[in-house]
C-alpha cells in the first residue's frame, strides 16, 4: 500500500519581528500509510499545532520536502496547494469553526459550495447521508448555536470528511469536550476509519483515546521522540497490510 504522507527533514521557524527566528521544528521525519489511525502527543508548545499545519498545506515548512498521495508539495502555487487541499485534507479543530448562525446541514455543505460555487442535489443528499452518520439527521434544519459541544463537533466531523479526504487532520478535537461527549467524537472517527479505510492523524492529550489508535507519536521541543505502533491498540486497523498489491 502507498504512503499517504511523507515528511522528510522538515524544518519550521517563525520570525517573530525580531532579528532573530525561532525554530520551533527541528527536522521531523514522518511516513504515514493509507489507512492508519495515528495519534500525536507531546508537551504543550512542542510544535504539534505547527507540524499538522504543514501537513495540511495551511503553512509552508523552512525547509524539508513534503509529499502527499505521491506529490511532492515543494514547489506547488498557492492555487495548487488549496486545490490539493480541498479534494485530499479534512480539518477538525479543538473549536469547531462552524458557522454558528448556519444549519448543521449548511455547514457541512459548505466544503462543497467552496469547491462548485453553487449546491446541488446531489450535494444536498451527501451531506444528508453525512449528517446522518454522524447520527444528527434530526438535527439538519438546527442552527449550529443552538447545539451542544458534542453534537457541533460532529458537525464539525461531518463537514471535514464530505469531500471524501484521503487524510483528516484533527487538533485536539475532543479538547473542550466532556469525557462521555468525547468517547463519542473519538469513536466517530475510529469508525470512519475503519469503515472508509480514510487516514487519521488526531492530535490528544489524552491517553485513554491515544491507546485507541494503531500508532503513536511523540514530538518533544519539535522533535519526534517516539513513534511507535500500540501494542495496546483496542481496535485494529480495518485493512491488514497482507499484500504487496493492495
Ligand atoms: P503545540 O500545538 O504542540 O502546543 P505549537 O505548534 O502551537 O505547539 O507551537 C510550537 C511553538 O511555536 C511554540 O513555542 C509557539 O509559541 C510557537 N509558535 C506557534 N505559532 C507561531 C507563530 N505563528 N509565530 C511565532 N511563534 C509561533
Ligand atoms: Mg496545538
Amino acid at each position: 500500500m502507498a504512503d499517504l504522507l511523507v515528511l522528510e527533514a522538515i524544518r519550521k521557524a517563525y520570525n517573530v519581528g525580531t532579528p532573530v527566528e525561532i525554530e520551533v521544528l527541528h527536522g521531523i521525519d514522518l511516513t504515514m500509510r493509507s489507512g492508519e489511525f495515528v495519534a500525536l502527543m507531546g508537551p504543550s508548545g512542542s510544535g504539534k499545532s505547527t507540524l499538522l499545519n504543514i501537513i495540511g498545506l495551511l503553512d509552508r515548512p523552512t525547509s524539508g520536502r513534503l509529499s502527499i498521495a505521491g506529490e511532492d508539495t515543494t514547489h506547488l502555487s498557492e492555487a495548487s496547494l488549496t486545490s490539493l487541499r480541498g479534494h485530499t485534507i479534512g480539518f477538525v479543530f479543538q473549536y469547531h469553526y462552524l458557522i454558528s448562525a448556519f444549519t448543521a446541514h449548511e455547514n457541512v455543505m459548505m466544503p462543497m459550495l467552496v469547491d462548485k460555487g453553487r449546491p446541488d442535489s446531489a450535494m444536498e443528499k451527501r451531506a444528508d447521508e453525512l449528517l446522518d452518520s454522524v447520527e444528527l439527521g434530526r438535527w439538519r434544519d438546527n442552527r449550529a448555536m443552538n447545539m451542544s459541544g458534542g453534537q457541533q463537533q460532529r458537525v464539525a466531523i461531518a463537514r471535514a470528511l464530505v469531500m471524501n479526504p484521503s487524510l483528516v487532520l484533527a487538533d485536539e478535537p475532543t479538547g473542550n469536550l466532556d469525557t462521555v461527549s468525547a468517547d463519542g467524537v473519538f469513536e466517530l472517527m475510529r469508525r470512519f476509519n475503519k469503515e472508509r479505510g480514510t487516514t487519521f492523524l488526531i492530535v490528544t492529550h489524552n491517553h485513554d483515546l491515544a491507546d485507541r489508535c494503531d500508532r503513536i507519536i511523540e514530538v518533544v521541543d519539535g522533535r519526534i521522540t517516539r513513534d511507535s505502533p500500540n501494542p495496546a491498540s483496542k481496535a485494529p486497523a480495518a485493512r491488514p497490510q497482507t499484500s504487496a498489491t493492495g
